[in-house]
């Protein structure tokens, strides 16, 4: 028997490491999993480039609780280590990046998570137990060692008779931490860091049914069978080629097993240069809810889980999708404004959003019909891509639709062509009518329907951002909501539109309904349009009502002072409805007057304008009417 001193520079390091780590203790199983997985990958290398003889088998790990003993076992049967390996990888490496690590990192250290890279993986084991032995039976024709440490840094080392190959660790779990000795607690952990880990973890039992007996005569019955806790191989490990649209499904269910909608399609990213990165997005069908931050997209490390914090590696605009990345290259685990500032993410980040945009790019060649059923629910992350993400802009032209309200899905280009007859304007500029709202502004949608116009659905909420970039990328696009003044003034009239009122009779109207109307919000236009078209109608122009959202949306007191910002509109009354005769020919003063407000409230009905007291008194008004 040997004994002798950790080779440790820090004395009291075992206090430090709790310390330190503390925030994050629940990691030391990940760790010591992990070990026990790169101790059976070694043996499998070993063994497939022919450097040892030995057997190579099935072999799992296994977890195991015993609960009265207050012990947790982690028995793996992989390489194991000889005595000296003990002495070499245990007591003397493990610290020897620990002083440095502890200086450089200071305060982020303590919910960074940084263990495995600093050889300390093994040490976390001490944040939940008082005591650790090893007992290790190396694939050389070596005895087994065992090794004893209490938490100080005096250990004790012997000989064991231990005869199968592979390694016990096992932790006597201190006082504070007995909770790792509970079923639930410990299959959490599990799943949680080791659900797609590269070898088999078993834990506990499960019972499954078993079919006995022949024909008639078969009978159920139900037997415990080991309980294998992960996956092995995932199929983020696999190539696409291997895989089926129901592998991809079923991965789906596997990652977010409480997500009962399907996703809508998937992403499957694979690349060995200039980094080394595989995973499979998926996008979600975008739920109203937007309960987009519950399942995350999870990062991993060689099939361990690392986090489902992927700020930074993957492009903010697509953290709304979920799935799986998987890199070695990606410096683990610490904090963001690290992970920002190198190179290899921001490369990372870039290849995603290239990836991906191909990606949609292929969906909407291949299938076209299939991409616009499933544009609603993925515009918003798109538009917020194009807004957000110069170099998604640049390929977005070739997918990226912009619907009507008739359910016509255009590209940009499409559009362009679709609109340049009919909505030019004087210079030449192409007009690009859009509702925002087809419920609120259907009495106008309808109106320039009628005209032969084309009228978008832009519905998204970031809609007046992509707009603007929109006109400043494209000199000759003008948007105007279909309810602005713009359309009848800048739009080229066709002026087959023949007036059913004189001059003068048109002239009379208008000081009739200036001496209704309150002039100082309501300017009043006449238009002679079909006589089916609406006979009142409000309008905002353009530029008044984007003015005032962006003061909205500025906050309270608004940009430039803009808070309170005069209401002016556009009253538009077609002079060629059977209401403009009426009103024209009617001798009776009060009337007349009643019949142009009835009017008037109801063009700011379907504006959405009619409000509180106005609103009580039309309703009390037409009530009368109809008596
Ligand atoms: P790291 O994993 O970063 O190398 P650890 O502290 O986790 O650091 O482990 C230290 C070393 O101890 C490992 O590199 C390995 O050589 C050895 N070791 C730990 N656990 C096992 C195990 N279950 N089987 C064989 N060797 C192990
Ligand atoms: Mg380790």
């Amino acid at each position: 028997m040997t004994t002798g001193k950790i080779n440790v520079s820090v004395e009291n390091i075992f206090p430090l490491i709790k310390k330190f780590l503390y925030s994050d203790h629940e990691i030391f199983l990940r760790e010591l999993v992990s070990n026990a997985t790169d101790a059976t990958l070694k043996l499998k290398h070993l063994t497939s480039i022919g450097e040892t003889s030995v057997e190579y088998g099935n072999p799992i790990i296994e977890v195991k609780i015993d609960k009265e003993g207050k012990k947790l076992h982690i028995i793996d049967q992989g390489l194991g280590m000889t005595a000296d390996e003990v002495e070499k990888y245990i007591n003397q490496v493990a610290f020897s990046g620990a002083e440095e690590f502890l200086e450089k990192y200071k305060d982020s250290a303590k919910d960074s998570g940084i263990i495995g890279h600093f050889g300390l993986g093994f040490y976390s084991a001490f944040m939940v137990a008082e005591k650790v032995e090893i007992i290790t039976k190396s694939y050389k024709d070596e005895p087994a060692a065992h090794w004893i440490c209490d938490g100080s840094p005096e250990f004790t080392l012997e000989t064991a008779d231990k005869t199968t190959r592979g390694t016990e660790i096992i932790l006597h779990i201190a006082e504070d931490s007995l909770e790792f000795l509970e079923d639930f607690k410990i299959r959490e952990l599990l799943t949680k860091y080791n659900k797609f880990m590269p070898v088999p973890i078993k834990f506990g039992t499960r019972k499954e049914q078993k079919a006995y007996g022949v024909g008639e005569e078969e009978k159920m019955e139900e037997i415990e069978v080991e309980n294998i806790i992960n996956n092995p191989s995932p199929a983020w490990t696999k190539q696409p080629t291997e895989l089926t649209d129901e592998d991809y499904k079923n991965f789906y269910r596997e990652l977010y097993p409480m997500q009962f909608e399907e996703p809508l399609f998937n992403i499957h990213l694979n690349v060995d240069y200039p980094f080394n990165l595989t995973g499979i997005l998926y996008f979600p069908k975008m739920s109203a809810d937007l309960q987009i931050q519950k399942d995350k997209i999870q990062l991993y490390q060689n099939q361990v889980f690392v986090t489902d914090n992927v700020e930074g590696i993957v492009p903010e605009f697509l953290t709304m999708l979920k799935g799986v990345i998987d890199s070695p290259d990606i410096p683990l685990n610490v904090s963001r404004s690290y992970l920002q500032a190198d190179g290899a993410v921001k490369k990372i980040s870039n290849y995603i959003t290239r990836k991906v945009a191909d990606k949609l790019k292929s969906l909407f060649t291949e299938n076209r019909e299939d991409f616009e059923k499933k544009w609603n629910d993925i515009k918003i992350v798109l538009e917020y891509g194009m807004l957000s993400e110069p170099k998604f802009y640049e390929k977005a032209g070739a997918f990226v639709l912009y619907p009507t309200v008739s359910k016509n899905y255009y590209t940009l280009d499409e559009l362009k062509e679709a609109i340049k007859e009919k909505q030019t304007d004087k210079d030449g500029k192409l007009i690009v009518l859009y509702a925002s709202n087809n419920d609120a502004q259907h009495s106008y949608v309808e109106a320039a329907e009628a005209k032969g116009y084309e009228v978008l659905l832009l519905d998204s909420p970031i809609v007046s951002h992509l707009i603007q970039k929109l006109e400043s990328d494209n000199e000759n696009l003008q948007f105007v909501r279909v309810d602005s003044d713009h359309i009848d003034n800048l739009i080229k009239k066709d002026d087959n539109q023949i007036s059913k009122l004189s001059d003068e009779e048109k002239e009379s109207l208008k000081t009739t309904l200036e001496s209704i109307v309150p002039t100082a919000t309501y300017t009043v236009q006449l238009e002679a349009m079909d006589s089916q078209a609406a006979p009142f109608m409000i309008t905002q122009p353009e530029f008044m009502r984007r003015m005032k959202e962006m003061s909205q949306s500025s906050g309270g007191g608004g940009m430039f002072g803009m808070g309170n910002f005069p209401e002016m509109y556009n009253l538009v009354v077609n002079t060629n409805s059977d209401l403009a005769t009426s009103i024209l020919n009617e001798k009776d003063k009060t009337t007349q007057e009643g019949l142009v407000k009835q009017a008037l409230d109801l063009a700011k009905l379907s504006q959405g304008l009619l409000k509180g007291e106005d609103l009580t008194a039309f309703v009390k008004r037409s009530f009368e009417l109809i008596k």
